[in-house]
């Protein structure tokens, strides 16, 4: 529940936003009433019914994840393990002919999300749009656990847009090294179906905290006609869509072999790119070293409107990136960002990202700490074509982040940005504010136990590292599957 009047927020610094862009004001003061800014500035002259001082901090705009991590994460199981097909990151044949099954309860997914959005939110994450891995999935998402995820983030008061992930194709390995796809056209459709109802029953619910989009999951797994009516269908409902395409290799690949196109040359042909979607990971993009050669991926990309979604984090893990975060920016591109993976650290996936863009460039000057910035602000509110998030300025919603500067392992200020990206995690989140709700306050979630929460994922966590011999190809144990960093010596009996 919101508090009934006005708040005043106040701290040494404060971002505020004067004609379209950010700006900081020093000892600066935050007013909100009824899930509204209404003042950012200096002396507001109305009454307030309550005021909290944070001194030394930065009060902010909330991020918006465009690709938040919304599992208990998966990559840490592929982080120093390879090749994917050997450790199980594709179905052996035999998995997929014998039917693939959940791996969770659907409990255990409810929770899962609900654990994750959780995890969000600590990291000074408002607006989020999920992302799981449907690799641990009979086949896509479903509405039943997706009606969990509307009650969780509306009782944690997250920020989303929401929609069960589909899919027409899957991946398997029929040899070592040799994973090909099985296409099930009607299952594709039937996802589509249930996500345009989701849509229709959930869009504006826990009043406007939920909203939904379209998210069919990679672009490999789609067919033709499944990205038609899902294009068509995002028009007639006007909500986002999001596709996961440009990524890796696998995906290139395919897509050459049964299209004869890059991606993104196939999604033009299929006149499936407007200004509602969302596409990550933007990496393999004509010309680029993954993709040599003429093309204009990005020029497509850019000219219809559609934005990228970066997650540098998640691409710098397996050595990739951007070239560049600068060279995109500077063609015009609409780019928000995302974090994909485990931490769902935002400020990290920004240092990350600055620090490959300078590589990538060669260059100290080519990014700044604005840049990352802006784009996981401003930025994901333009893709999702929403002017009052983003950004603190009356009329906006009061989603607001309360950055630490105080603690003594922060370092200095010159510029509270520049040391959010030097120095800081998204653990010096102290408090967060959603549509004028205090969601967390001093790293407290009102009536969640984090710790027990934590402990839960463990060991569900655990019963999936141990069903995990079923679903990788030739079956080895588990030690096998996933290898240690040193040799681990068990406590004597
Ligand atoms: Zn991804």
């Amino acid at each position: 529940m919101r508090d009934a009047g006005r708040t005043l927020m106040t701290a040494d610094w404060v971002v505020g936003h004067v004609d379209g862009h950010h700006v900081l004001y020093r000892q600066g003061e935050v007013v909100f009433e009824n899930g509204e800014i209404i003042f950012v500035g200096h002396g507001f002259a109305g009454e307030v019914a309550r005021r909290r001082d944070y001194d030394l901090a930065l009060l902010a705009p909330g991020f918006i994840d465009l690709d938040a991590l919304s599992d208990l994460d998966t990559t840490i199981l592929s982080f120093d393990n390879h090749p994917s097909w050997r450790k199980g990151r594709a179905w052996p044949k035999s998995y997929m002919e014998a039917g693939p099954y959940e791996m969770y309860s659907l409990d255990e997914l409810v929770f899962q999300k609900r654990h994750a959005f959780a995890r969000l939110i600590r990291n000074g994450i408002t607006t989020a749009l999920p992302i799981a891995s449907l690799y641990y999935r009979a086949w896509g998402e479903t509405y039943d656990e997706f009606t969990g995820a509307a009650q969780a983030a509306e009782e944690l008061g997250l920020r989303v847009y929401l929609g069960p992930a589909y899919r027409t194709g899957n991946p398997f390995v029929v040899a070592p090294d040799h994973i090909e796809l099985h296409f099930d056209e009607e299952r594709g459709f039937k996802g589509l179906a249930d996500a345009i109802s989701f849509c229709k029953s959930f869009e504006g619910k826990a009043q406007g905290l939920v909203r939904t989009m379209l998210a069919p999951d990679r672009i490999e797994t789609c067919t033709a006609q499944l990205l038609r009516r899902t294009a068509a269908a995002g028009a007639d409902l006007d909500v986002p869509v999001r596709l996961h395409c440009a990524q890796g290799e696998f995906e290139r690949d395919t897509v050459r072999r049964l299209h004869d196109m890059t991606s993104i040359e196939w999604l033009a042909s299929l006149d499936f790119m407007s200004e509602r979607t969302l596409l990550p990971h933007g990496i393999f993009v004509s010309p680029s070293r993954h993709i040599p050669g003429p093309g204009r991926d990005l020029e497509m990309i850019r000219d219809a409107g559609a934005a990228i979604v970066h997650c540098p984090l998640v691409s710098a893990r397996f050595g990739d990136g951007l070239e560049s975060f600068t060279r995109y920016r500077e063609l015009g591109l609409r780019l928000g960002l995302g974090t994909d993976t485990s931490p769902p650290d935002m400020l990290l996936n920004l240092q990350i990202g600055l620090l490959v863009c300078r590589l990538a460039d060669r260059d100290v000057t080519s990014c700044r700490a604005e840049h990352y910035f802006d784009a996981a602000t401003l930025g994901g509110a333009d893709a999702l074509g929403r002017s009052d998030l983003g950004r603190l300025a009356p009329g906006c919603r009061a989603d607001i982040v309360v950055w630490d500067l105080a603690g003594p392992d922060i370092g200095q200020v010159i510029d509270p940005i520049q040391t959010l990206m030097i120095s800081a995690t998204g653990r010096d989140v102290r408090s967060v504010v959603i549509d004028g709700r205090f969601v967390m306050e001093e790293r407290e979630l009102p009536g969640m136990d984090f710790a027990a929460e934590a402990r839960r994922a463990q060991k569900q966590f655990e019963g999936l590292v141990s069903r995990y011999p079923d679903r990788t190809f030739g079956h080895p144990t588990v030690s096998e599957i996933f290898s240690a960093a040193y040799p681990v010596i068990p406590q004597p009996e």
